[in-house]
């Protein structure tokens, strides 16, 4: 039982008699659970380094069971990418979210992160259907970010640049997420809409054990703030990680030493504490 609440406190909120779910995901299910608009969101607080105040949520993909517990996104969404039911899925999980934001965005100028998959950014209805989904719940643009992990499909700037453009003059926020791995290129950054960068969890959680960690997070932060981004650090999981940050001007810090990912009343109670 030590090692199930050990593997369920690594993928949700502590809740220990809730065991991971780990069975294989098929595409029928994947279907047959969009059919049943099965899938939610739980949101993460952010706050900002120098205030220690909230300054909004990530909004992240949750598929209950109905014998308890969660599917993570991990287990899923690359499967629907592949199955060509991500841009239904991506819709069901952001119309879910925007209809059960923990606190109205309008409180205290909060912002809702939202994770785009790069497939989304093909879809060239997408922002149009985003804005009308803004509207019907009283959102501003302004108050959502969408967070984009570039990936080798992303090898066509011109067409990434039309397509993020297409979001920036509706009004979104662009953050180009998990900074620091993968295909985040340095020219990327500069050059396209991006206002934010959200700097990789796999050198911000070694912060307190690795000196090369804590180099990459100064350098990344630097690089950040010389370009005009708001810089945002997750995977936050302890003390001397978040003053690290905040010593090194760090916008913005997300992470279990704050808060875990929660449903939306239980985000709404945590920030009215
Ligand atoms: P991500 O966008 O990098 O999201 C952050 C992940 O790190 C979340 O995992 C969150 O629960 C976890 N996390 C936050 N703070 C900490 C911490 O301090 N320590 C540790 N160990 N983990 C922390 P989650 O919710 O399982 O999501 C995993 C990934 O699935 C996300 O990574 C994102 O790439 C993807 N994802 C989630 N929701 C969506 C969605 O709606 N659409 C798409 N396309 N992808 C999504
Ligand atoms: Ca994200
Ligand atoms: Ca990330
Ligand atoms: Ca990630």
């Amino acid at each position: 039982t030590e090692l199930l609440a050990l593997l369920a406190s690594d993928t949700e909120e502590i809740a220990p008699l809730r065991k991971p779910y780990m069975q294989p995901v098929s595409v029928d299910q994947l279907r047959q659970a969009l059919n049943n608009n099965a899938y939610e969101a739980h949101f993460q607080p952010k706050t900002s380094c120098f205030t220690g105040k909230l300054v909004g949520f990530e909004c992240l993909a949750r598929w209950p069971q109905k014998e308890g517990g969660m599917i993570p996104p991990d287990q899923f969404i690359s499967l629907a990418e592949q199955s060509g039911l991500i841009n239904e899925l991506t819709r069901q999980i952001y119309r879910y979210a925007l209809a059960n934001l923990p606190l109205t965005a309008r409180d205290q100028n909060l912002k809702y992160a939202l994770n785009l998959s790069p497939l989304n950014l093909l879809d060239q209805t997408f922002p149009r259907w985003l804005l009308t989904e803004c509207q019907k719940n009283d959102i501003s643009p302004s108050s959502i970010i969408l967070e984009v992990t570039e990936t080798a499909s992303m090898d066509n700037p011109l067409a990434l640049l039309e397509s993020l453009t297409q979001f920036r003059i509706r009004g979104f926020q662009l953050s180009i997420d998990d900074f620091g791995v993968g295909y985040s290129s340095l020219v990327q950054l500069a050059r396209l809409p991006f206002s934010e960068l959200k700097i990789d969890q796999m050198f911000v959680k070694t912060l307190s054990t690795s000196e090369e960690s804590q180099k990459i997070v100064a350098a990344v932060i630097g690089l950040g703030k010389s370009l005009g981004l708001n810089v945002v650090a997750e995977g936050v999981e302890d003390e001397i990680a978040f003053n690290y940050l905040r010593d090194l001007g760090c916008d913005e810090a997300q992470g279990y030493f704050i808060a875990r990912p929660m449903d939306s009343s239980a985000a709404s109670a945590w920030s009215k504490k």
